[in-house]
């Protein structure tokens, strides 16, 4: 293989005279095999000065392009790959699947008129995109196997053998554990299953933004340091090493002292393996060699996403002892597809865990009290998400999340997906209050739950879309696992779960509540009424209360855009709610 590469900068494009040698473009490389296979990873501002010289080649131009993530330093380039706008050309595009959206929806995003004059449908040439999961696959002559990185957003690292050699790219990538990073502890665990990725190679392209010094105050951003990626090479038996997605602040000559003073080092302790700063332009011809397959843990499996989840292979250790909690916890966990490993004894979990390492622990207090299971556990690895399943959240235990109950199977599902993906997952449920059995009993007085529609509502409901000019309004009452609409405007069906409830959140603060957009929103943008129908952009809530006190439901406003809402609207909407809460006490005086 043939190794070129177009841009080596990490984050931001750094021109100027301070980078001319190593290069000032962010990442890009182009890789050829013997017999003319032509890969390209990743997309940053190097893609361009690659496009011009493909485009100069003549004739029709196919190939295929690695994306690890779609942080801008790896995909800016992509609107400016001149080979895109010639017809006849073919081009196949992979990366990461993430939860919410495609790769095309994703790359699209940058391409949206405010930031770009033409959209990807405009590109001439004929693009496939292909979502990847870890596994394998075969791109012509190419093995390509895929691995997540340690990094903020879902990333791929990428290990490619053709002609009897080995080329693997980790960017961007930080260490799983503090200590390895650090170099206070050897590989384990995560690290070490990285290290199986890279074992062998003979050239590794891997992250390697700051120096050892630098990184403590940059632990957390996803990035590797120098002296740890050397370590690495040297534990994973590495024949060559670049270095690369340099930082914007290191210059031609920093750069030059690092490699410098590395390789000092490596002499000294008489090691084989060679450490070159990743610069643009260069090329290097990688020689075949017998080189060491990756150790994988797992079955080899295909890299193609064809469903949803991106977590086969992995189990979840489940020790709960309620059965019908233990069962919804199982169930979910399948549907993600997901390997649920139950046990009932601490002896039955410590072979278990033993034997199918799992990439998540879902436990509950009795087995969180039994040193044996947690210590078994911890054992894995530091980082292995442990959740206690309970009624309520404590304080003073110390585990990675908590799943209270109940719990709808869809909030189970996005939680447990976020858990193994080790992604933050943006939906929160509304709390219960403590006067919920008296809301309750105030809401079931009314005598109004799975009633018929009544033109004395559907009017206010109505007055409410128009006024505001939004698809969808509704006076939402708030039931113990549901929220039933006795009005609604615009919505497919009269409930909602719960835990998906919007107008939970109102009725608990007992506040009127504005999200202008639910995708900035912490709470809101993994709600699958956010994701999924009827694709919730925009909320506007206001308290329906009894003269009890009782907050019972919602006058609501809902849109399929974000929005802006003034208080003007919000005095407006005031005035729709109290004519509801009129209606709602006539009927309890009528009833009493
Ligand atoms: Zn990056
Ligand atoms: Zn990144």
């Amino acid at each position: 293989m043939r190794v070129q590469f177009w841009g080596a900068r990490g984050s931001i494009p750094k021109p100027g005279p301070s980078t001319v040698r190593y290069g000032g473009n962010t990442l890009c490389h182009e890789i050829r095999t013997a017999r003319g296979t032509l890969v390209i990873i990743d997309c940053g501002t190097g893609l361009h000065g690659l496009g011009l010289k493909l485009l100069s080649g003549g004739g029709s131009l196919s190939g295929h392009i690695l994306i690890s993530h779609t942080h801008w330093d790896h995909i800016q380039g992509v609107p400016f790959f001149a080979p895109f706008f010639v017809p006849g050309n073919k081009w196949d595009i992979y990366g990461p699947k993430g939860l919410n959206q495609s790769l095309r929806e994703t790359l699209a995003g940058q391409m949206q008129h405010t930031y770009f004059p033409i959209t990807p449908d405009e590109f001439g040439a004929a693009i496939s995109y292909h979502d990847l999961l870890e596994g394998t696959f075969e791109i012509d002559d190419i093995k390509v196997t895929t691995r997540y990185l340690n990094h903020p957003a879902l990333t791929l690292g990428y290990r490619l053998e053709a002609d009897g050699s080995t080329v693997v790219y980790c960017c961007d990538h930080e260490p799983f554990s503090r200590e390895v990073a650090e170099g206070r502890r050897g590989f384990s665990g995560l690290d070490q299953h990285h290290a199986d990725f890279v074992e062998g190679a003979d050239l590794l392209i891997h992250d390697a933004q700051y120096t050892a010094a630098e990184y403590p105050s940059k632990a957390g951003w996803g990035h590797s340091s120098i002296e740890f990626v050397v370590r690495l090479a040297q534990h994973a038996n590495v024949k060559r090493v670049v270095l690369t997605h340099h930082d914007p602040m290191r210059t031609d000559e920093a750069l030059d002292g690092i490699v410098e003073k590395i390789r000092d080092g490596l002499k000294a302790s008489r090691s084989t393996v060679l450490v070159s700063a990743a610069t643009e332009g260069e090329a290097i011809e990688v020689a075949s060699s017998d080189a060491l397959p990756a150790r994988s843990s797992r079955e080899e499996s295909r890299a193609m996403a064809s469903v949803k989840p991106a977590l086969s292979q992995q189990s979840v250790l489940i020790k709960v002892a309620d059965v019908k909690v233990a069962t919804a916890v199982g169930n979910a966990v399948r549907a993600e597809g997901l390997r649920a490993n139950f046990c009932s004894s601490a002896e039955t979990a410590r072979k278990l865990i033993e034997q199918d390492p799992p990439s998540l622990a879902i436990i509950d207090h009795a087995a969180a009290d039994d040193d044996r299971v947690l210590g078994a556990l911890r054992a894995i690895k530091d980082e292995l998400p442990i959740v206690m399943v309970a009624a309520h959240e404590r304080q003073e235990v110390d585990v990675t999340d908590w799943l209270t109950t109940p719990f709808t199977d869809s909030y189970a599902r996005t939680k447990i997906r976020a858990w193994v993906l080790r992604e933050a997952c943006r939906w929160i449920r509304a709390p219960i209050s403590e006067n919920e059995p008296a809301r309750l009993r105030s809401l079931r007085e009314l005598n109004i739950l799975d009633t018929e529609p009544e033109e004395r509502f559907d009017r206010i409901t109505r007055v409410a879309a128009a006024l505001f000019n939004v698809p969808m309004a509704t006076i939402t009452l708030l039931d113990e696992s549901r929220q039933w609409f006795k009005s609604c405007q615009g919505t497919a069906g009269r409930e909602d779960p719960r835990d998906a409830s919007f107008c939970a959140h109102v009725v608990y603060n007992r506040e009127p509540m504005v999200v202008v957009d639910t995708l900035r929103d912490e709470r809101f943008a993994d709600n699958p009424l956010v994701l999924g129908g009827p694709r919730i952009r925009f909320y506007a809530g206001y308290p329906v209360t009894l003269s009890d006190g009782c907050c019972i439901g919602t006058l609501c406003l809902l849109d399929t855009r974000p929005r802006t809402f003034e208080a003007i609207d919000l005095k407006q909407l005031r005035d729709l709610a109290l004519i509801v809460m009129e209606q709602f006490q006539a009927l309890k005086v009528g009833h009493a």
